[in-house]
C-alpha cells in the first residue's frame, strides 16, 4: 500500500473499465448501457467517473437530482442524463442544461408539460417511470391513457424511454416477486407501445438484475453499483474490481495500562495492557459510530486491527496491540485486501451505504 500521509480514498479508473467491459460482456450487443452515477459516482468522483464512461463510449448516465446533472454539463460530459428523481422547482434548470426527466405521476407530467410549453420546447425527451411493486416512485399501469392524453398534443414531448425498478433483484428468495415484476413491466410496455406507434426504450434491470434476470434486459440496463466493483454476491464480486480504496495514517499510538480507558464515554475499557493507535478518519468521514465497539477492522501492516470504542467526528482508535507498526504507517479501511462489502457488513449495512457516505472532506486521487 502507498501511503500518501492522510485520509485518501484512491478511484481507480482502470478497475471501473473492468467492470464496465464485465457487465457489458453479460448482455446482448445491441443492450444500451445506462452508467448510474448518482451521489457522485457512488461517493467516488463523478466528473472523472463520468468522462471515462463517457471516452468507453457509454450509453447513458443518470443521476437522482437535477443539481448532479448540472456538475456534470458543467464538466463538459455531452451523453444523455436521465434525472431519477426531478423536482418540479428544478424543471427550468433541467431544461437549459439539457438533462431528461423521468417523470413518474400524473401532476409532475402536468407541470413538466407547462415548463416545456413556456421555454417553447418541442419533442422534449423525458423517461416515464413505472412502479410495479417497489412502491417507491412510479406511474401506475392505469396510468398509460392519461399519459399519451398529455404527451401527444403539440408535439412538446418525446417518450425516449420506460422504465421500472426490481424491488429485489440480489434476493434469490424473491425471484418470483421480481419475476412478477418484470411481467407486469412487459404488459405496460406493451400497451405502451401500441398505443404511442413506437417503441420505447424500455429497462428495468440494475447490476443484480443484470446478473439475476438476463432475459429481462430489454433495450437497455442501468448499473451503479458493479461499475464500482461490487455486485451483491460473493461470485460476483470475485469478477469485479474495486473502485474505491480508502486509506488513512497512523497519527499517534499508545500505551494503554489496566482499567484504563479509550475515548469518548469511555466505552472502550481496557483489562490488559494494550496498544492502541488513532486515525485521522471520523464519523464526518463517513465512518459512521455502528463502525466503532470492536467488530469492525481495519488493515495495518495487513494485519486486522478492530476500531475500539466510540467513533469520533474526525478519529477513530484501533488496537494495535500485536501489530508491528509506527506513527506514520497506512492503514487500509476498504479496497483491494478488505472489501467495503466486507467493511459494511461488519456494522450491518451494504457496500453501497459506506461508499455513499465517505464525505467531501475526504481527499480524491485519480488513478489510471
Ligand atoms: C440507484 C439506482 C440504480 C442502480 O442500482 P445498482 O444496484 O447500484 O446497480 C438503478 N436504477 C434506479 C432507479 C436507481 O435508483
Amino acid at each position: 500500500m502507498n501511503s500518501v500521509g492522510e485520509t485518501t480514498l484512491e478511484i481507480n479508473l482502470n478497475a471501473l473499465a473492468h467492470n464496465f467491459k464485465y457487465l457489458k460482456g453479460k448482455l446482448r450487443p445491441t443492450t444500451k448501457f445506462l452508467a448510474v452515477v448518482k451521489a457522485f459516482a457512488y461517493g467516488s468522483d463523478m466528473v472523472a467517473v463520468a468522462q471515462k464512461l463517457e471516452a468507453l463510449k457509454v450509453d447513458y448516465f443518470a443521476v437522482a437530482y437535477v443539481k448532479e446533472g448540472v456538475l456534470l454539463r458543467e464538466a463538459g460530459i455531452k451523453t444523455p442524463i436521465l434525472v431519477l428523481h426531478p423536482q418540479p422547482i428544478n424543471f427550468e434548470k433541467l431544461i437549459a442544461n439539457c438533462l431528461e426527466p423521468s417523470l413518474y405521476a400524473p401532476k409532475m407530467l402536468r407541470q413538466f408539460v407547462q415548463v416545456v410549453t413556456a421555454m417553447k420546447q418541442k419533442n422534449y425527451p423525458v423517461h416515464l417511470k413505472f412502479n410495479t411493486g417497489l412502491n417507491r416512485l412510479g406511474f401506475w399501469e392505469n396510468d398509460v391513457d392519461y399519459i399519451l392524453e398529455h404527451t401527444q398534443k403539440d408535439d412538446c414531448l418525446k417518450i425516449v424511454s420506460a422504465f421500472s425498478h426490481l424491488a429485489a433483484s440480489e434476493d434469490e428468495g424473491e425471484k418470483e416477486f421480481s419475476l412478477r415484476q418484470i411481467d407486469t413491466f412487459r404488459k405496460i410496455t406493451e400497451e405502451l407501445e401500441e398505443k404511442l406507434g413506437y417503441t420505447p426504450v424500455r429497462h428495468i434491470l440494475n447490476t443484480s438484475g443484470i446478473i439475476n434476470y438476463p432475459d429481462a434486459q430489454f433495450e437497455m440496463v442501468r448499473s451503479g453499483i458493479g461499475l464500482y466493483g461490487y455486485g451483491n454476491d460473493s461470485k460476483i464480486d470475485a469478477e469485479l474490481q474495486p473502485v474505491a480504496t480508502l486509506t488513512t495514517v497512523i497519527s499517534q499510538r499508545h500505551k494503554i495500562e489496566p482499567g484504563e480507558t479509550v475515548g469518548y464515554n469511555r466505552a472502550f475499557a481496557s483489562t490488559g495492557y494494550r496498544i492502541t493507535a488513532t486515525l485521522p478518519i471520523g464519523h464526518a468521514d463517513g465512518i459512521g459510530r455502528h463502525y466503532g465497539g470492536g467488530s469492525t477492522v481495519v488493515l495495518v501492516n495487513g494485519q486486522k486491527a478492530p476500531i475500539i470504542g466510540n467513533v469520533c467526528m474526525d478519529m477513530i482508535m484501533i488496537d494495535v496491540t500485536n501489530i508491528d507498526c509506527k506513527e506514520g504507517d497506512p492503514v487500509l479501511l476498504f479496497g483491494d485486501d478488505q472489501s467495503a462489502e466486507a467493511f459494511a457488513q461488519s456494522a450491518n449495512t451494504i457496500s453501497y451505504e459506506i461508499l455513499t457516505a465517505i464525505s467531501q472532506r475526504v481527499t480524491r486521487k485519480i488513478k489510471g
